[in-house]
């Protein structure tokens, strides 16, 4: 992978980092309703939110990890056990700090 598209893919992922920090963490509590029922519903909202929110931490920091990867050129090799990640991976996943193995171990865990 030459540096154009490395800088291309971190620019990517930079983009992508801003843009899901925009994403609020919880609804906006002002305009939330006062009945029972709906407040069910509310709190429903609540904790699919933070779930989400969780999600995209999770994918933030690794989005973080890669942009590190790039500039200290070890991007495209398995943070585990550092073999060569294949470009097919890297090219669907910008973000890939693990190889297709390693990934699916650590999320069977
Ligand atoms: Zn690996």
């Amino acid at each position: 992978m030459d540096k154009t598209q490395l800088m291309k893919i971190k620019k990517d992922l930079v983009t992508r980092i801003k843009s899901s920090n925009n994403i609020p963490a919880s609804p906006d509590i002002g305009t939330w309703p006062s009945d029972e029922l709906d407040v069910a519903n509310v709190n429903l909202v609540i904790e699919t939110s933070i779930g989400t929110k969780l999600v995209e931490n999770k994918l933030s920091a690794q989005m973080q990890r890669a942009i590190q990867k790039i500039d200290s050129g070890t991007y495209g090799i398995c943070d585990s056990c550092q073999e060569k990640i294949s470009p097919v991976r890297l090219e669907a996943i910008h973000y890939a700090i693990n190889c297709i193995k390693c990934q699916r171990a650590n999320e069977y865990q």
